[in-house]
């Protein structure tokens, strides 16, 4: 069986350090371990106008951000097909049939669009493609055929539900979709990194983040004023790691040979820890440490960013050329879906000629 990769982004605002910790530095790696036969990365603006309906502008702006993110991060169009969602109706249509193998009941039940529903403040307003993007999400993972899907931990409730799709397809109308596997980032930080603010989650959405297209100036500023542990007021005293944004950040991002770089008075990241626990240890060094790991991670991808943004003309069509593509495959796979659930009248010879025989054609 080939190996497929899909995931995504929504086009909400430009790509922060929770998507490229989460997904997006995984998806460069295994574009380049060359152990896929094909990935697909897609900007969901299908997707984002769900809950953006009334601001397209917003949308339409920052496809092009996104795609520089992308671009920057290491994603290579030679070797990842990046396609704009709104581009590939199929996609629309396959949500049409998928929608009755899910009850209204079983939507309700998903905890991140629970929680995305709180968020977003909508109480009893909740606009209907909302509440079906889970379904949406299925037909973008399927149409694909995508075996392995690299996203952070608030995705595997969409890719339990794209699996339940899959059986129930599958049992109704004969063996044709494939069941996704999340892939989640190692590190545990990594599956949710909090927002600056320390809120559980960083996201376009609350305005906590550290971008990765933030000047060196804007990340050494957020990193300064980063929500810690409120509790340690004087260096002397004894700090929490737990919750500790900072900690969580150096978690997900510090190797262990930039101790010797950086901060050569410690060995790893457990002995920096453990001097802050036992008190001593002010947090201005600790964020000091924190500047200098991202700022290694980030200079690389902003160099390319710049590099990429002297030829915008270029980049949409690098995604013009990727939908297309990914339109061909998406066609493929909806052409399986009609001919698995006998929607493909004209091509059934059979069906014609028995209709013809009833009435003595
Ligand atoms: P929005 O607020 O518009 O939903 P978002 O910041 O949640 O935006 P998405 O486009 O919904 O971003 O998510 C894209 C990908 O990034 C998903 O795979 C998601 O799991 C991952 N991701 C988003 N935020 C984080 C985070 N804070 N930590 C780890 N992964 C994340
Ligand atoms: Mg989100």
């Amino acid at each position: 069986m080939s190996k497929v990769i899909l995931t995504g982004d929504r086009p909400t605002g430009r790509l922060h350090v929770g998507h490229y910790v989460g997904s997006l530095k995984r998806r460069v790696e295994l574009q380049n371990s060359g152990e896929y036969d094909k990935i697909f990365i897609m900007i969901a603006d299908a997707q984002a106008l769900t809950d953006n309906a009334d601001n397209p502008e917003k949308v339409r702006q920052n496809i092009i951000e996104v795609a520089l993110d992308y671009l920057s991060a290491g994603l290579d169009p030679e070797k990842t097909t990046i396609l704009i969602q709104s581009q590939i109706p199929e996609l629309t249509e396959m949500t049409q049939y998928f929608m009755n193998l899910v009850t209204v009941s079983r939507l309700q039940r998903n905890p991140t669009v629970k929680s995305e529903i709180n968020m977003r403040k909508f109480e009893t307003s909740i606009p209907v493609g909302f509440f079906t993007y889970p379904i949406s999400q299925a037909s973008d993972i399927l149409a694909f055929k995508a075996t392995t899907v690299p996203a952070g931990e608030d995705q595997e409730p969409m890719i339990e539900q794209t699996r339940e799709i899959v059986r129930k397809f599958n049992s109704v109308y004969g063996e044709t979709l494939i069941e996704p596997e999340i892939l989640l980032p190692e590190s545990e930080a990594a599956r949710r990194l909090p927002g600056t603010d320390g809120k559980a989650k960083m996201s376009k959405s609350l305005g906590n983040c550290i971008y990765l297209a933030d000047s060196e100036e804007d990340v050494r500023a957020k990193i300064m004023s980063m929500y810690t542990d409120p509790d340690h007021i004087k260096v002397s005293d004894p700090g929490k790691i737990e919750g500790n944004t900072v900690f969580t950040y150096l978690d997900a991002f510090s190797k262990t040979e930039q101790f010797e770089r950086y901060l050569p008075e410690y060995a790893n990241l457990d002995e920096l820890k453990e001097h802050y626990q036992k008190g001593g240890l002010g947090d201005v060094k600790v964020k000091k440490f924190l500047n200098n790991v991202l700022q290694e991670e980030l200079e690389p991808i902003r160099a390319r960013r710049h590099e990429y943004e002297k030829d915008i003309a270029g980049v949409y069509d690098i995604l013009k050329k990727g939908s297309e593509e990914a339109r061909q495959v998406a066609a493929n796979t909806l052409h399986d879906i009609k001919e698995a659930m006998k929607i493909n009248y004209f091509d059934d010879a059979e069906l014609i000629a028995k209709h013809a025989k009833k009435y003595g054609n």
